[in-house]
């Protein structure tokens, strides 16, 4: 077709190619650029997601537990104390069957709220499950996350929802300080929800302490 095999680049083709040349790079390097900002804030948001509870804004299960297992870690090689509490709403699903589902939630927004005023910027407070929440206290003894329980059980009684003013609330908690003989998060868990278990049998509305290895009722 009369073209012939020319590999040299005369001087004149070269600064006419390089606007074009530069043009490319900057606008591959602008679109890189923003593919990896776009990446990072997706990632952050995925981590957001994981890490807090949808309805309550609390941290959720799987982060919660991660902070858990770190304090209990903490106070098996520096003896730093740390108490759980275990709460849960007191009949609760007589409040979802008797005023749906809706009211249900707005309750359990109104648990965390009460549970978001009473912890420290250390604390670690979660739900757990449906209407049950956990809170890890770093550095605390347990007569003073006793006296947190209680608050937090006294602020439960005053809620007053705007939608339903006459709907009474209240919650049983317990609460279980770190202990050596706490191999694993489970077994930490397993003493506050047996505090719990004590309070919810105890007829409900009260805070229970689990001083291993006797359950004593607290207040
Ligand atoms: P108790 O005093 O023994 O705790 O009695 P309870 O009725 O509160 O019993 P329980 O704690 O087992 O009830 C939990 C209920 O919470 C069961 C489930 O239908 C309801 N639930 C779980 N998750 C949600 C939620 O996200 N929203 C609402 N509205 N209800 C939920
Ligand atoms: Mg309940």
């Amino acid at each position: 077709m009369g073209l012939h095999w020319a590999p040299e680049t005369s001087m004149r083709v070269i600064v006419a190619c390089l606007p074009v040349m530069s043009l490319h790079t900057l606008s591959v390097s602008a679109v890189s650029y923003q593919l990896i900002r776009q990446s990072a804030r997706q990632n952050q948001m995925l981590d957001e997601l994981r890490r807090v509870d949808a309805l309550t804004g609390l941290f959720g299960r799987g982060h919660w537990q991660e902070q858990a297992e770190a304090a209990l870690r903490r106070h098996h090689t520096t003896d730093e104390p740390a108490c759980m509490l275990m709460l849960d709403i007191d009949h609760f699903k007589e409040i979802n069957d008797a005023y749906g589902h809706t009211v249900g939630d707005e309750v359990i927004r109104a648990l965390a709220h009460v549970v978001r005023g009473n912890v420290r910027a250390g604390d670690c407070a979660g739900r757990y499950g449906g209407d049950e929440f956990a809170i890890v206290l770093p550095g605390m003894h347990a007569r003073d996350a006793l006296a947190i329980a209680q608050r937090i059980r006294e602020q439960t009684e005053g809620v007053r929802l705007r939608s339903l003013p006459e709907l009474r609330i209240t919650s049983s908690i317990g609460v279980a300080p770190a202990d050596h003989r706490h191999s694993s998060l489970r077994a930490w868990i397993d003493a506050a929800d047996a505090a719990l278990y004590v309070a919810k049998n105890g007829g409900r509305n009260q805070v229970a302490g689990c001083m291993e290895p006797a359950l004593v009722p607290a207040v």
